[in-house]
């Protein structure tokens, strides 16, 4: 894996574990040679883990509306902001730049980012792995909740098997590069990539 896509908080939550895992993550993925692409914020858990990466000598692609960018949300350090148009540009960029996806502690924002992947590595549009990590038990309430949904058929178990789930880093991107070795298909692909 070249590049990881990180989908998690802008802002920093009331737990300081959060901060600690996102500076933890920066700095695992610079050690282990593997670039960041994130939604180029400065604040919150996301400003902690580009400034972790770029710290530890790894690289940083942030990518954020112009809108934003005027509004100084950005981080003015990263190794390359790709500035574009609309949310939904800066979301396929993204998509584009990382090999897998991944999401820490987060919100509606997170939650938006990691769920629209997701669901489209289902249908067959791309073919990258996506993952949480659970550190903390954090995402539990929410996978006991897709869970239920699967357990009522309009989820498909194997839809909900294919998510990479572990309470760590190390076993969060194993599980991903197994995915990518795999070259595992989504559960209902039907070869639209
Ligand atoms: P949230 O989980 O609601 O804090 O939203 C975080 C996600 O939405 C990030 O992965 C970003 O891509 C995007 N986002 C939301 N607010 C901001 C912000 N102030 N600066 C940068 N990105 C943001």
């Amino acid at each position: 894996m070249r590049r990881l896509a990180v989908f998690l908080a802008s802002s920093d939550g009331h737990d300081p574990a959060y901060a600690e895992l996102a500076a933890a993550t920066g700095a695992e993925l610079a050690g282990r040679g593997v670039g960041l692409v994130y939604g180029g914020g400065r604040r919150g858990l996301m400003g902690v883990l580009a400034d972790s990466v770029l710290r530890a000598g790894g690289e940083v692609v942030g990518v954020m509306p112009r809108g934003m960018v005027e509004r100084e949300w950005a981080h003015q350090g990263v190794t390359e902001l790709v500035i574009c148009d609309s949310m939904h540009e800066r979301k396929a960029i993204m998509a584009e730049r990382a090999d897998a996806f991944a999401a820490l502690p987060g919100g509606l924002g997170t939650l938006e980012e990691v769920f629209e992947v997701w669901s489209w590595r289902q249908l067959g549009f791309h073919t990258k792995p996506v993952g949480f990590l659970d550190a903390g038990g954090f995402w539990a309430p929410l996978l006991g909740a897709l869970r239920g949904i699967a357990d009522s058929g309009l989820l498909p178990a194997a839809t909900l098997d294919d998510l990479a789930v572990a309470p760590d880093l190390p076993g969060l991107l194993q599980a991903l590069e197994e995915r990518l070795r795999g070259g595992s298909r989504p559960a209902h692909g039907k070869d639209l990539v």
